[in-house]
């Protein structure tokens, strides 16, 4: 039995008004509108297909919300990583976290922009910005895992090519993408050693395959796992530096980081929007369900722990388009930790707070509960932020 669903204003930040510009709160507003249009029904229906969301992805990226934080010479709009963050937010609470801003615009956007050459900027970055090219990313490799110190992808050179050689797995969507931007190693001609360089692999390249991974998630995206034999790029198939791998790596993963909150935060903000607006209404003794402080406690709680995780995550995205990516690590792993968290607990609470329509199709919300558990895993888990903060941030010792 279902009860009438009504929209609950529970996410409107006064914070935001504090710390954000109106032209960002414009922003939000503008994507929220775009999201609502298409909303749940509309996701779920194509991830459940399988099939991606085109027609959103499309007027998203017309109307310049894929590239907001790409450069303006290139056709991006100019803004930085926190207004990505919004678009992704937004569109998320709305019903519709598409995954791939993650990927596409925040991090191979952001490397190409910061690092690339003058021609791979002009050949990737206004296709990225207006959503008519996307690019995936893979770092992750079966037998590194959360140690990517460990990856085995490695790029040697033949005359002026590079040949390109390993494994990776839980790369998502390079179905619907045009190319993957590749994190191999080189070696260092005078040391031997191996240094982290990245690559762009055009999808259809020979040499170059992947493979569906099945998984238990319902989004558009699909994972692949990717074999990568002698493939054969051309020399300006690298993107920056040879000799800065490493900077340029952590300046995609950071924005990669807080991206991954936004699509934390919008999920639990969905969830939190169709749990209360659920138990204002149905009323099973004489008052509606929300009176009684067994579901208003757990459901005002995630309005606070989701407020809490936005003000991180804004933190975040402002000291990362200051520039100062020291700082920003450590607060976009924060941010990514507490978003991560804060979505899995909303989700789970409401689930709760429907009763048995929380597990039906028509609202949506069972199919959150393995989405949230890619915030607690992806791109970095719970257990390797917790890490980081107790060696970076507290000093301690480190056991692995
Ligand atoms: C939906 C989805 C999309 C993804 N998309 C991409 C993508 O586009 N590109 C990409 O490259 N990767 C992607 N990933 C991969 C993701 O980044 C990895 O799953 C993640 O980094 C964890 O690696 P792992 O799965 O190998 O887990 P493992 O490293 O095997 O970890 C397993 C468990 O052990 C714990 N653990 C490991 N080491 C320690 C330690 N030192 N201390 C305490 N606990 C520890 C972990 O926290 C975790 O709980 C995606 C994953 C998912 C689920």
């Amino acid at each position: 039995m279902s009860a009438p669903r009504t929209t609950t204003s529970t996410t409107t930040s006064t914070a935001a008004k504090l710390i954000e510009t109106e032209e960002r709160r414009a922003l939000r507003r503008a994507v929220g509108d775009l999201g609502r249009r298409y909303g749940s029904a509309y996701y779920l229906d194509r991830a459940r297909r399988g099939v991606p969301a085109e027609e959103l992805w499309a007027e998203a990226g017309k109307s310049g919300y894929l590239g907001v934080n790409l450069p303006a010479e290139y056709g991006g709009g100019g803004g930085g990583i926190t207004d990505l963050a919004i678009v992704l937010e937004e569109l998320g609470a709305a019903g519709c976290p598409l995954l791939l801003l993650i990927v596409s615009p925040a991090i191979c956007g952001t490397v190409i922009a910061r690092f690339g050459t003058e021609p791979q900027k002009r050949q990737w970055l206004p296709g990225l910005a207006d959503g008519t090219r996307r690019m995936a990313f893979g770092i992750t490799e079966p037998d590194a895992g959360s140690n990517s110190h460990r990856i085995s992808t490695v790029a040697r050179r033949d005359g002026d090519d590079w040949l390109l050689s390993g494994r990776k797995v839980f790369v998502s969507g390079i179905d619907h993408t045009d190319a993957v931007l590749f994190v191999g190693r080189t070696e260092d001609a005078r040391t031997g050693r191996l240094r982290p360089a990245l690559f762009i692999v055009p999808r259809e390249t020979p040499g170059f395959e992947y493979r569906p991974i099945p998984m238990e998630l319902v989004a558009p995206e699909k994972q692949f796992q990717v074999f990568l034999d002698e493939v054969r790029l051309p020399a300006d198939a690298l993107v920056g530096d040879e000799n800065a791998g490493l900077l340029q790596l952590f300046a995609g993963l950071n924005p990669e980081r807080i991206m991954t909150a936004a699509f934390s935060l919008g999920l639990a903000r969905q969830a939190l929007d169709k749990a209360v607006g659920y138990a204002r209404t149905r009323t099973v003794w004489d008052t509606p369900i929300g009176a009684h402080q067994g579901l208003a406690h757990p459901l005002a709680r995630c309005a606070i722990e989701i407020e809490l995780a936005r003000l991180m995550t804004q933190k975040a995205g402002r000291l990362y388009d200051e520039g100062d990516d020291a700082a920003a690590g450590e607060a976009a792993n924060m941010a990514k930790y507490a978003a991560g968290e804060a979505a899995a607990r909303t989700v789970d609470q409401a689930v709760q707070t429907l009763g048995g329509n929380g597990l039906t199709q028509e609202y949506g919300l069972g199919a959150l509960l393995a989405a949230t558990r890619v915030g607690r895993v992806a791109p970095v888990s719970r257990e390797m932020i917790l890490n980081y903060v107790a060696q970076h941030t507290l000093g301690l010792p480190r056991s692995y």
